[in-house]
């Protein structure tokens, strides 16, 4: 895919016509979501150790295919005193996997304003290509500042050295593409890396902070100001963790420690009202969770215009 990919169906470049930027404010943080795009997904993966009468008919509930899960792609820029965060970078190129609809943004970076340049600092919540991938489109590590600072938990580097893809449930030709683009990923941008072990302030009241579970250096990220909270919780939370917080995610390399992570988290986000941003669920994805009988529910925030 080139920088100047055109083909989408939303029309070229500037004029899109569905919204692919959100911005909000926490405190005298900005905040701006941003939507990679799409990716289409088998439906089993959404909870492998579910009963399949029971996702069928959760799918059903949620007006959902029975066979295809649409998975939002979410990346988040933040700035705060004065630095430039890229949370996420989206899938890039498609990996041979037909997922066509996501790997949007850089487009959409450029569309919102956002110079490639203009970028401090990229945090990695884990090394998934649907994570960093954008930062392996041709030509783009040349728009990037040579003393751009990647900051991932060092588990998660490590990690991919010799990844466990053991307990994971993904369809054919996944488990490759994601080992293939993580080796890249440290080939081409190992000298710019700064790893982290349990957390790291980025900016002031940008925490990153590792919880593990999903892969082993997964982590989120925190932000505070002036009384204002927000998390982006990357893979810890998706669409289904809200109401079947202990279904395995077929991405989880340790599902049982990324269901102890999805729950603690949710119950801590529930008891504090701060609000959620995630990668995964429907894009803009700012909510905020309420607990419901023994589980939880995603309450979207009101757009602000
Ligand atoms: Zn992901």
């Amino acid at each position: 895919m080139s920088l100047d990919n055109t083909s989408h169906p939303g029309g070229p470049g500037h004029d899109e016509l569905v919204p692919s930027r959100y911005a909000l404010r926490v405190g005298e943080i900005d905040v701006l979501v941003v939507s990679d795009g799409v990716l289409s997904l088998p439906g089993a993966m959404l909870g492998h150790n579910a009963d399949p009468a029971v996702r069928a008919a959760w799918l059903e509930d949620m007006f959902l295919p029975p066979d295809v899960l649409e998975w939002a792609l979410n990346v988040v820029v933040v700035r705060s005193g004065g630095r430039t965060i890229l949370i996420d970078a989206g899938i890039g190129m498609d990996p041979g996997l037909n997922l066509p609809r996501a790997g949007q943004l850089v487009r959409r970076l450029g569309a919102a304003g956002i110079d490639l340049a203009s970028v401090t600092d990229v945090v990695l919540t884990h090394m998934h290509m649907d994570h960093v991938g954008g930062l392996l489109v041709d030509g783009v590590k040349d728009r990037l500042r040579p003393d751009l600072r990647i900051h991932l938990a060092a588990a998660e580097a490590e990690f991919w050295v010799s990844p466990d893809f053991s307990r994971v449930s993904m369809p054919p030709g996944f488990p490759d593409a994601l080992r293939r683009t993580a080796k890249r990923f440290l080939d081409v941008y190992r000298s710019q890396m700064r790893p982290f072990e349990t957390e790291y302030e980025v900016a002031p009241g940008v925490l990153v902070h590792r919880t593990g579970g999903h892969t082993p250096g997964h982590s989120v990220v925190r932000l505070a100001s002036g009384g204002d909270r927000l998390t982006f919780a990357g893979d810890a939370v998706f669409q289904v963790g809200f109401e079947h917080p202990e279904w395995y995610n077929g991405f989880e390399h340790d599902p049982e420690e990324a269901a102890r992570v999805r729950l603690r988290l949710l119950r801590e986000l529930a008891a504090t009202g701060e609000a959620l941003v995630a990668t995964h669920l429907s894009f803009p994805s700012v909510c905020h969770v309420a607990v419901a009988g023994s589980a939880f529910r995603c309450v979207p925030a009101t757009w602000e215009y």
